[in-house]
């Protein structure tokens, strides 16, 4: 029932999963469906490097051999992203946190907002198919949309579906020994995430090796539990 009295609080989901699971072709589907807003601290870190700021400088060797950059810029971006107003409504954290340190930082950011987490999905895959997906993988450079060479090309080939653009971008590290790199740095350090957020009682898994379509399903029923 709702109550007229208690202000809605602006739903924060966050995604967990090793590169390669789909957390953001996952992301940009719940923000379509439920207006939420995807915030992926690659992206943004991706845009610090293509625009040459201080943090983007720091950022582009860590990420090109594969590893984890700093909490301080991770944050950094994260937080300016966050003052602008469209994000209100909620947020889809992609790629963020990804680890203790992050986590702890994002539970008082909130507290201080009178926040808190609403759901942490786990995207549970084999990491031995995770290689060969992210090797295929390949974004419109105009909207963003992802797509895979094998496992979901554009209908027309070299058109993008949802923008028409031609143009199209591979990630320069999406090759197989950075791919490994980024795996370790999963395991070590993001991981040991999926227990905080089971000890919050907020954390769903959800199996992520079946079609994207049926992903998208169980993945919509949780956020629709949090936020409903
Ligand atoms: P992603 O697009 O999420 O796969 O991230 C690409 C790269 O950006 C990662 O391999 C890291 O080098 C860096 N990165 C993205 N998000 C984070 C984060 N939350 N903490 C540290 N490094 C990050």
């Amino acid at each position: 029932m709702a109550d007229s009295q208690v202000e809605a609080r602006p739903a924060v989901i966050i995604l967990l999963g090793p590169p390669g699971a789909g957390k953001g072709t996952q992301a940009r589907m719940l923000q379509e469906r439920f207006g939420l807003v995807q915030l992926s601290t690659g992206d943004l870190l991706r845009a610090a490097v293509a625009a040459g700021t201080e943090a983007g400088k720091q950022a582009k060797a860590v990420m090109e051999a594969g590893g984890l950059v700093s909490d301080e810029i991770v944050l950094a971006v994260l937080k300016d992203r966050m003052e602008d107003p469209d994000v209100r409504e909620g947020i889809i954290l992609d790629g963020f946190p990804r680890t203790t340190g992050q986590a702890a930082a994002l539970d008082s950011l909130l507290a201080e907002q009178g926040q808190k987490v609403s759901a942490a999905v786990s995207l549970e895959v084999d990491d031995a198919a995770m290689v060969e997906r992210i090797a295929g993988r390949f974004t419109c450079a105009n909207c963003g949309e992802g797509y895979h060479d094998r496992f979901k090309p554009p209908a027309v080939d070299g058109v993008c579906d949802k923008c028409g653009s031609t143009e199209f971008t591979r990630r320069p590290d999406d090759n197989a020994d950075t791919v490994r790199e980024r795996m370790a740095a999963y395991h070590a350090q993001t991981a040991p995430l999926i227990a905080h957020y089971e000890r919050l009682g907020v954390l769903s898994r959800v199996d992520a090796m079946g079609p994207i379509k049926d992903i998208g399903q169980a993945l919509g029923a949780v956020v629709q539990r949090a936020t409903g």
